[in-house]
């Protein structure tokens, strides 16, 4: 067994609301934070620091939580820079969307799927992320789905069965068929690696019904569900999701009254993903109205090759801040302690005696800066389970 006490940290975030100030950040000034092998053990302020092994002077700068990226979509294969490129420069492209990343997934090796998911997740430890979710969604086969979550279980806990991502193309002229696979064979197949199901309830891709039985059938496998929820128009995903008792509705851009009465009537977490409106020049989510409403509210990157290819959660973060209406406080707060509620932790995403020791140090005086100086490369150093990566 090791311990190391880190010191002399001029911001402390603990996400702990019985510390300090009265923000839900716990916030502790000239503070030190110690851990023992894989988990925190101590915090407070650092001159009063218990003896350890080892130390680490933080030299006033700030150590927070791990960011906990809850959605992302990183076992893709293929490119779609061309696509991006024409939306940005106001020109129709007539591409596939998905269905280009799911060819290109079906043909890839698994060791380039890996060394793709690998590179990208490395991306994200280096800029803070110590815990990540990952989906399926571009096979749409049963092999390749199975295939997709396999990968991903080897490098998470938190994998997402998502072979509702939009009917196949095989199954074009069938959508009913593609459901009965989903919610059958298929789901067989998926279930041993996930933890998650997520269905994209949508027009164009599932509607209500037929998202209430695919996450039906994945409950009774004994995976949680998840949704894709009023991304790109109104619809049933958000009020489905908490009448299912789904960890998180994830996008709600275009929410009525009802589904935010709704949200807040329950425990499902609004998961907003802003990288996905900055990258489809799409309305901001209304983070404020939500907040008000007293819903508990998720940031995270939706990093994935169409819609949102960014690994940043500090870039979300700012997003956040000058466009949908949250404090600084309160999107770093989203981006740990809320993506830990969006996947139903209370081991992350917090800096309390019993939690797990992933800190981000951050060459800055304070958490604002995250939203403060958008774009810099603030972290300069990461622990994930008490061990020092970066
Ligand atoms: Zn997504």
């Amino acid at each position: 067994m090791s311990s190391t006490a880190i010191t002399d940290i001029a911001t402390l975030v603990t996400n702990d609301p019985s510390l300090g100030q009265g923000s839900p950040l716990g916030l502790i000034q000239d503070a030190a934070v110690v851990i023992e092998d894989d988990r925190v053990v101590w915090t407070g302020e650092s001159s009063k620091a218990p003896a350890t092994d080892n130390r680490v002077d933080a030299g006033g700068r700030t150590v927070l939580p791990g960011f906990v990226d809850s959605h992302s979509h990183l076992v893709f294969a293929g490119d779609r820079t061309a696509e991006f490129n024409a939306r940005m420069s106001g020109r129709p492209y007539h591409a596939g969307g998905i269905r280009t990343t799911v060819a290109a997934t079906r043909a890839a090796s698994d060791g380039e799927l890996e060394a793709n998911l690998t590179r990208y997740l490395s991306e994200a430890l280096r800029q803070g992320t110590t815990t990540f979710e990952t989906k399926s969604g571009y096979g749409l086969t049963v092999a390749d789905e199975a295939r997709a979550l396999r990968i991903a279980a080897a490098h998470t806990d938190e994998v997402t069965y998502l072979g509702a991502h939009i009917v196949s193309p095989d199954y074009a002229d069938d959508p009913a068929g593609y459901v009965a696979l989903v919610t059958g064979e298929m789901l067989d197949a998926c279930a041993p690696y996930a933890r998650w199901i997520d269905v994209f309830c949508e027009k164009g891709a599932f509607d209500g019904d037929q998202a209430r039985a695919i996450l039906t059938a994945g409950k009774a496998k004994g995976l949680h569900p998840r949704v894709h929820a009023n991304q790109l128009s109104h619809g049933p995903g958000v009020q489905l999701a908490v009448e299912l008792d789904a960890a998180s509705a994830d996008h709600c851009t275009h929410l009525t009254a009802a589904d935010i009465d709704a949200l807040a009537s329950g425990r499902t977490v609004a998961t907003l993903l802003p990288g996905a409106e900055f990258s489809t020049r799409a309305q901001w989510p209304d983070a404020r109205r939500l907040l008000d409403a007293g819903v508990t509210v998720a940031l995270s990157t939706d990093c994935n090759p169409g819609s949102s290819f960014t690994s940043s959660v500090a870039f979300c973060i700012a997003l956040a801040v000058r466009d949908m209406g949250m404090t600084p406080d309160e999107a770093v707060w989203s981006a740990t302690a809320g993506g830990a509620a969006a996947l139903r932790r209370t081991d992350i995403g917090r800096l309390a005696p019993g939690a797990y020791a992933d800190l981000t140090l951050l060459d800055a005086p304070s958490h604002v800066h995250l939203a403060y100086r958008p774009g810099v490369p603030l972290v300069t150093g990461v622990w994930r389970r008490g061990t020092r990566i970066l």
